[in-house]
């Protein structure tokens, strides 16, 4: 019923958006004139962060950044919500849509070596999954668009997340009260992704596989082997459009793939079930099964553990059979709003390149974002941003040692989604 209606709305907004898009020229044109004022200002900002980056949960200095930034800007900023986040609230001159923009701000544990020249000073943490540049991006946002605050019709809200690696961040910032301080209509977000610098990734629904822990109780058996190789062997049954070696892809070589990637409609990264990691052990008179695995269809991950009690209950295993269910660990995949990514992606190609935003068909493996959290209060989207750029060696594979990003990305970003940000609040 609800999502009909959402239909018939966004139907009538992208008629009212082509309209208006002839008004808002002038400001995007203005939008990536001051972007280019404060890009260098920018590039100091992430330096910075990157020199000092915060594991999840203790991004104090970070946060404090964020506010005075933000408050220098004019904007209403509410500190410590769910933690260390960050909400910024920018009012337009007159009324109009309430969009919100998220980055989160956590660093990671990890004793590779830094591949810059401004290296993390903190030993053992570092920015190898781009949040230092995910908060700047949105810093510059904010600052684009409150010298558009006249142009503006509508609020703008910035979320700056903590502890995403976690995936407690966005849950936290939503216990704490998060929806009581803003009301967002949509909710956007994005991830640097391993793409060319300045390439922007989309997909409706689901960007990730859905990542699962499967535990399975059985009362001690006579044969814990011979228990552990009849569940390796109905899981892997379930093995879909994979190599089925039990290797893991090399998604470092093969996600950005013209054939076999993502953005391919042939790509290999669709419908596919994973099984990995599975351990048998006996704790306290009962011998616990855990495997993990990667499952695309949602419907697939909620029957997957009905399927398997059944085989365990016609086997000579059932009387050892106590229980099944998914440990409590959760890692989600954002599920992008199929109407709102139509829109959003024609307004980045009609505002700046055509060429700019690419369509995904696959989701990608072994990722999860708590983006989701939002999105299960509000329809959003959430993009990927690329930051490679090879001639440069630059390549910005998340979580692999490697990782670095080239600094344009924070232009690309800033002037696109604040440009997206203002046709959303302005249409009807
Ligand atoms: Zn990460
Ligand atoms: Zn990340």
């Amino acid at each position: 019923m609800k999502l009909k209606l959402i239909t018939i709305m966004l139907v009538l907004t992208t008629g009212i958006l082509c309209a208006q898009s002839d008004k808002n020229t002038n400001s995007h044109q203005e939008i990536a004139q001051k972007t280019n004022e404060i890009y260098d200002d920018l590039v100091k900002i992430r330096r910075d962060l990157h020199m000092n980056p915060e594991i999840s949960k203790q991004e104090k200095r970070t946060s404090e950044i964020v506010a005075e930034y933000l408050r220098n800007l004019g904007l209403e900023v509410k500190t410590n919500v769910g933690g260390y986040g960050v909400v910024g609230i920018l009012k337009g001159g007159k009324k109009g849509r309430k969009i919100a923009w998220r980055a989160d701000m956590d660093a990671i544990k990890t004793d590779e070596a830094d591949v810059v020249d401004f290296k993390s000073k903190n030993e053992g943490i570092r920015h190898i999954c781009g949040h230092d540049v995910h908060t700047t991006i949105a810093l510059g946002i904010a600052n684009v668009l409150s010298q558009q605050k006249e142009d503006l019709e509508g609020t703008v809200y910035f979320i700056f997340q903590p502890a995403e690696e976690t995936f407690t961040g966005a849950k936290d910032m939503i216990e704490d009260g998060l929806f009581d301080i803003i009301k967002p209509d949509e909710v956007y977000g994005l991830h640097i992704g391993p793409e060319a610098s300045g390439v922007i990734n989309v997909k409706a629904n689901e960007l990730f596989a859905y990542i699962k822990t499967l535990k399975v109780k059985f009362k001690p058996s006579a044969n814990e082997k011979e228990l552990e190789n009849f569940m390796n062997t109905i899981l892997k049954g379930y093995g879909r459009n994979i190599e089925q070696n039990g290797s893991p892809w090399d998604i470092i070589n093969k996600i950005s793939d013209p054939k076999i990637g993502l953005a391919n409609k042939e790509t290999i990264f669709k419908d596919y079930f994973i099984f990995q990691g599975a351990r048998l052990n006996t704790d306290n008179g009962v011998t616990f099964y855990n495997a993990s695995f990667l499952e695309t269809d949602v419907k697939k991950v909620n029957s997957t553990p009905l399927e398997i009690k059944k085989q365990i209950l016609n086997s000579k295993f059932k009387d050892a059979f106590i229980s099944i269910e998914y440990s409590k660990d959760y890692s989600g995949t954002p599920i992008n709003d199929p109407e709102l990514t139509t829109i959003s992606a024609k307004t980045l190609r009609n505002t700046y390149k055509k060429d700019m935003v690419k369509q995904l068909y696959g989701q990608t493996p072994y990722f999860g974002e708590d983006f989701i959290f939002y999105q299960q209060k509000v329809p959003g989207v959430f993009f990927f941003l690329g930051g490679s750029n090879i001639e440069k060696g630059i390549v910005s594979m998340p979580h692999t040692p490697n990782f670095a990003i080239d600094e344009t990305t924070i232009k690309f970003g800033v002037q696109s989604f604040a440009s997206l940000i203002l046709e959303r609040t302005n249409s009807k």
